[in-house]
């Protein structure tokens, strides 16, 4: 029994994917008298919610006064998360799965759930991400990182560039987001520059990939140092044509097939390389990793490391484990043993 402060909401394009995975999460941890939940809500416009019942007044939109975290906690941030044992950041994209958060905590001096924060950082931004990655070998697409300052000085020098390296078809994506937000493919000057103005209004920094035309496979990985790997799932897309925002989290946008149809060879390979992915952002505690397999080819990519993915108990994350035999109640346990043991190591 533990006396979890769970942080949910935020300022986030992923606001509304927080509110349903921390509901799932205080659900759990609740049932059957496990754990004590201590709610902790932040608004859109980053307004801390100390106390009440958050969640209802960020679902139903009448969050009140509330404070800014410095009135709110005054000089003593410690104080004020104090009464927890642990930490529960059910946060996705900047501002909460991004090393911003996990500083905070670590400023207080409490352990948390998940990466701290080089490896939140770095699994935040899709650039650093892939150099890391490549870095360490690991099989990715051809890609490349952009600035919107170029892009706003000088956009057919940055058209160009992009067009001769990765070239079209591609996918363009701020860098430091997730569910898809702001991700768009381009085939051809236009699409790019309208795919670019997207991007670019939602990050100072864009990524813009080559496309594949691919089989999308996941694994969950759930650790510190010597991290397990689930069994690989398969998403199959209903319709859509690629895995946005609305296959995510719309109704029926999506089947997940476990374990996923694919050669016994390239799930050994998933296997391994979701081992060093999240030792090579040195992620803790959990992360959800993502691969391509192409069509084709039967190539093997890694896309990218989520280090708070969805968090519901029927996200691909938990369904994941559940195939593998570990129930989501009994996950959740095992993220605040990892978070106790961690902070105990680095304390
Ligand atoms: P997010 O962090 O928002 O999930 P991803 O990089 O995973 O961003 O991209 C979201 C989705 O866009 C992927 O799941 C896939 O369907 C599609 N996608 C992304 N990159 C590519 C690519 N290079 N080629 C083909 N499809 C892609
Ligand atoms: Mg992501
Ligand atoms: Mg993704």
């Amino acid at each position: 029994m533990a006396r979890v402060m769970v942080i949910f909401g935020g300022r986030s394009g992923e606001h509304e994917v927080s509110l349903a995975s921390a509901r799932a999460v205080m659900e759990a941890l609740e049932s059957g008298g496990r754990h004590e939940v201590l709610p902790v809500g932040i608004t859109r416009e980053g307004r801390w919610l100390l106390s009440g019942d958050p969640m209802r007044a960020l679902t139903d939109g009448n969050a009140g006064p509330g404070g800014e975290l410095s009135s709110a906690v005054g000089s003593s941030l410690p104080g004020t998360l104090g009464p927890a044992d642990v930490v529960f950041p059910v946060m996705h994209g900047p501002y909460g799965e991004d090393g911003k958060m996990q500083g905070l905590l670590e400023m207080a001096g409490i352990p948390y759930v998940g990466s701290g924060v080089l490896g939140s950082a770095v699994g935040m931004d899709k650039v650093t991400m892939k150099k890391v990655f490549a870095h360490h070998g690991l099989p990715q697409v051809r890609w490349r990182g952009l600035v919107r300052r170029d892009w706003e000085q000088d956009r057919e020098a940055v058209i160009r560039a992009v067009e001769s390296e990765p070239g079209y078809p591609c996918f363009v994506k701020p860098s430091n987001l997730g569910s898809s937000v702001g991700i768009n493919r381009a085939d051809d000057e236009e699409g790019l520059a309208a795919a670019l103005d997207e991007a670019f209004r939602y990050d100072r920094r864009v990524i813009v990939e080559q496309f594949v035309d691919a089989r999308e496979v996941e694994v969950s990985v759930l650790g510190n140092d010597h991290p397990e790997v689930s069994l690989p799932g398969e998403v199959v897309l209903s319709g859509g044509a690629f895995y946005d925002y609305e296959a995510k989290y719309g109704e029926g946008g999506m089947r997940l097939v476990v374990p996923a149809e694919i050669p016994e060879e390239a799930a050994g390979e998933i296997e391994r390389i979701a081992r060093e992915a999240f030792t090579a952002v040195d992620a803790a505690g959990m992360s959800r990793i993502d691969f391509f397999l192409e069509r084709s080819t039967g190539k093997l990519f890694l896309n990218e490391i989520n280090t708070i993915p969805g968090f519901t108990a029927t996200s691909v994350y938990a369904k994941l484990w559940e195939a593998s035999g570990l129930p989501y109640p009994d996950l959740l346990d095992r993220l605040i043993s990892l978070a106790l043991e961690r902070h105990a190591e680095n304390g």
